[in-house]
């Protein structure tokens, strides 16, 4: 191993050569290379992980590149996908890591691929279906994971460590759909974005190292009121579904959301888990908000359309998304407007 790059982190005492070997024995995979998953990966490539696997579903779109900081304009303007533009350029930044890219949508089905031989599993995803479901993964096989995500002005970091509260003794239950704010509808700044995910690159750093003093609650930052709190946690909560229960609902399939491709329809039907309901007058308030016009609202559905396809939501929070069959792509689309 070329330690000489790394001479200056490893002068830092907390880190040192013993703490810089544990560094590159150590597989981390990170889930979403958006704007958190960016700033997560670029800390760890160059401060020497030994394997990263990066697995997103999406691509890069040129509204990303004010906050995604791995990518370009020639990756917006190719529509790459986002987790082999960030593998081409953090192997360029240190090639002495080996980056795994995994273009899927993280799922019950592909979470054992994502997530095998892990140390440690890192939260760059924007939604809380696939934070139970890293949830759900991690209590059972014991894995430690960071929750980091980001929204308007402020974020937030927690550590998941085996034998502490999880995310759902913490979060028990997902927003309704269409409830909460999502990047697309209440915006987020760069800034932000880079804090909080910083903390969680550091916080990834000594659990991987086991040195320093790891997080022991839930950070929350907002970098335009200048805040910076540390809640703390209890302990585990006996009536969990995770933890306390052990009841995988996310991973073994009960609460996986439902995608349909509609045959020969050009359409495909997105079913959320865990929820019935959705508020269609609220989410088209939202929307309104957030400057999608042409919204068609009856009593029975909530039609609009965005990035050339139109989605018909419905009050049981089925939509239908229409112009593709790509189911990725329609639960990329429900998850960015509607929200999981
Ligand atoms: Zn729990």
């Amino acid at each position: 191993m070329d330690l000489e790059r790394y001479q200056r982190q490893m002068l830092f005492a907390g880190l040192g050569l013993e703490g810089q070997r544990r560094l590159a024995a150590a597989t981390v995979a990170l889930i979403g290379v958006g704007a958190t998953g960016s700033v997560l990966a670029n800390a760890l490539v160059r401060a020497g992980v030994g394997r990263l696997r990066i697995a997103d579903r999406d691509y890069v779109e040129l509204h990303n590149l004010q906050r995604q900081m791995l990518f370009d304009e020639r990756d917006a303007g190719e529509g790459r996908p986002k987790a082999i533009a960030a593998a081409e350029k953090l192997r360029a930044v240190n090639s002495a890591v080996t980056i795994e890219p995994l273009v899927v949508d993280v799922n019950s089905e592909t979470i054992d691929e994502v997530a095998h031989g892990a140390d440690l599993l890192l939260d760059g995803s924007d939604n809380f279906e696939v934070r139970y479901l890293i949830n759900d993964v991690c209590v059972e096989r014991s894995i430690p994971w960071i929750y980091c995500g980001a929204l308007a002005s402020y974020g937030m970091t927690m550590n998941i460590t085996p034998g502490g509260p999880c995310f759902r003794c913490i979060f028990p239950e997902a927003p309704a759909p269409g409830t909460a704010p999502t990047c697309d509808t209440a915006g987020v700044l760069g800034t932000a974005v880079g804090t909080v995910a910083s903390i969680a690159a550091s916080e990834a750093i000594k659990l991987l190292v086991g040195r320093g003093t790891p997080n022991p609650g839930l950070i929350s930052i907002d970098v335009w009121e200048l805040s910076f709190d540390v809640v703390s946690l209890g302990p585990p909560r006996p009536d969990c579904p995770a933890c306390g229960q052990r009841n995988f609902a996310y991973l073994y399939g009960e609460a996986a959301a439902r995608t349909t491709s509609l045959c020969g329809r050009d359409a495909v039907q997105v079913r959320p888990g865990g929820s019935s309901y959705i508020d269609l007058h609220e989410l088209a308030g939202r929307l309104r908000e957030a400057g999608v016009a042409q919204l068609r609202l009856t009593e029975h559905l909530l039609r609009f359309t965005v990035s050339g396809c139109e989605l018909t939501v419905f009050p049981d929070a089925r939509a239908i998304v229409k112009g593709t069959e790509d189911e990725t792509y329609a639960r990329t689309l429900y998850a960015r407007w509607i929200g999981m």
